[in-house]
């Protein structure tokens, strides 16, 4: 039997190893720290004194890469969401809410209803959206700004929730293949998504139990920190126990981060530059959300960009946050608190003791036009070598959504390749 080798064990790592499971291949998972998940991880935090994702995941029902990951690992159930695509909205400077609703169906019937637009928009505004089928080059700033507050209460915010970059420096495409595959099927593939229990129980456990049944191997701690090839293949791999044979049917699955790849194959194209995101989580005893009726909510014109409750936890997140992971946590914690205290029925003068800002310097690759240009494809000019992760070229941005396909894609490429 074939081995495929997967070095990396983040969500394209993993869903690249069950796809090589899945065509019979004997499957090796490298993965170099103690734990898989990567940049998708759940961990226990002693000052919260509870479970904590490394950050907050929004998935959308439209995501049909990962949602076909968790059905095949048995995990389909461990995403929810309201039933509708609803997402309310703050704005803390003008005190304004609204909410949007998305139709079932292809047919955006609400843009054609002012009292459901966002306010202050118009419908040639919604309309304009069009110009993303040929966005070029152009960031969304370019395409979008100065048509009004469309830009400042949707496009704005969608991108640096969406590409985790400034509007003014994202690549308009990037939102191209996001929205076809969400907004514009309508409600039943823009619902808002969130793991039930986190996302280790979702996207990772299951997996690693999953791979396990069918005899995969799972070797943490085991970085590897060289690969050997020849004109026509690669011949080995330098894991953390030593030189590991790669044979003539084998395959290797490179699924390390962008900034680690070139440590392993020197020419490689790949973004260099990366975006943070922070987040702020609070323990809350009695969370209420008087005022909202989701648990997520975006808010305008504050530090803080989306507010997510899970239990008793309620969670901020950051993107496009370089300022943001800038300041002293002490500043970050205090500021949030008291963006939404308000919005959960807590006292703003009350911050919880027990509290957290988690900076995720390298959340993302920097979704700008140029980096755009420096990412590769999953193949490379050995045919028994393939990359995946969020940062090779799969058209999506940097999400599990795109991270999980370029896993499959790249595991179904070279299992085609390499069938016995
Ligand atoms: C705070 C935060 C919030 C986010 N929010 C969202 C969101 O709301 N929605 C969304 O869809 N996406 C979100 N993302 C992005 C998403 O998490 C990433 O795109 C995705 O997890 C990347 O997965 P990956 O497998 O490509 O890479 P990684 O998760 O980085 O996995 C790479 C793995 O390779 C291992 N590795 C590295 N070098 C070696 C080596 N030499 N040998 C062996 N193993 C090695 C690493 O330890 C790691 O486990 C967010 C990310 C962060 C950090």
């Amino acid at each position: 039997m074939a081995t495929a080798h997967i070095i990396g064990a983040g969500v394209a790592g993993l869903a690249a190893a069950v796809e090589m499971s899945k065509a019979q291949f004997r499957v090796v998972v490298h993965e170099q720290s103690g734990q898989a998940g990567g940049r998708c991880r759940s961990f226990h935090d002693n000052t919260l004194g509870c479970t904590i994702d490394n950050g907050n995941h929004l998935l959308l029902s439209g995501n049909k890469s990962a949602l076909s990951y968790l059905d095949t690992i048995g995990a389909g159930d461990q995403l929810i969401g309201p039933e509708n695509a609803e997402f309310p909205f703050v704005d803390l400077k003008t005190a304004e809410r609204w909410s949007i609703e998305l139709d079932r169906g292809s047919m955006p019937w609400w843009i054609l209803n002012k009292d459901r637009r966002v306010p202050g928009t118009r419908l040639s505004e919604y309309l304009s959206g069009l110009k993303l089928l040929s966005a070029g080059n152009r960031t969304v700033k370019q395409l979008f700004a100065g048509q009004g507050q469309l830009y400042e209460r949707f496009w704005d915010p969608f991108t640096v929730a969406v590409i985790n970059t400034s509007a003014d420096l994202a690549a308009a495409r990037l939102l191209t293949p996001v929205i076809r595959e969400t907004l514009a099927r309508g409600a039943d593939f823009s619902r808002p998504l969130i793991a039930r229990h986190g996302l280790s129980t979702t996207f990772v456990t299951p997996a690693i139990d999953w791979l396990k049944k069918r005899g995969s191997e799972i070797r943490f701690n085991d970085r590897v920190s060289g690969i050997s090839m020849n004109e026509q293949r690669v011949v080995s791999i330098q894991t953390g126990t030593g030189p590991e044979p790669i044979g003539n049917g084998d395959v290797v699955v490179v699924a390390v981060p962008a900034w680690m790849v070139k440590s392993l194959i020197a020419d490689v194209s790949a973004p260099d530059r990366f975006v943070p995101i922070v987040n702020v989580h609070f323990r809350v005893e009695n969370a209420r959300m008087p005022l909202m009726k989701k648990p997520l909510l975006g808010m305008l014109n504050s530090l803080s960009q989306w507010l997510f409750v899970r239990d008793d936890v309620a969670s901020v997140t950051i993107s496009a946050g370089d300022e943001a992971a800038s300041r002293d946590s002490e500043d970050i914690l205090d500021t949030v608190w008291r963006e939404i205290a308000p919005e959960i029925g807590q006292p703003v003068d009350k911050r919880p003791a027990r509290a957290r800002v988690i900076k995720e310097r390298r959340a993302t690759f920097l979704g700008t036009p140029e980096q755009l240009e420096k990412r590769p494809s999953p193949s490379t000019k050995w045919p028994n070598l393939v990359l995946c992760g969020d940062w090779v070229d799969n058209g999506l941005p940097s999400t599990i959504e795109g991270s999980i396909r370029s896993g499959q894609t790249a595991a179904q490429q070279v299992a085609h390749l390499f069938a016995s």
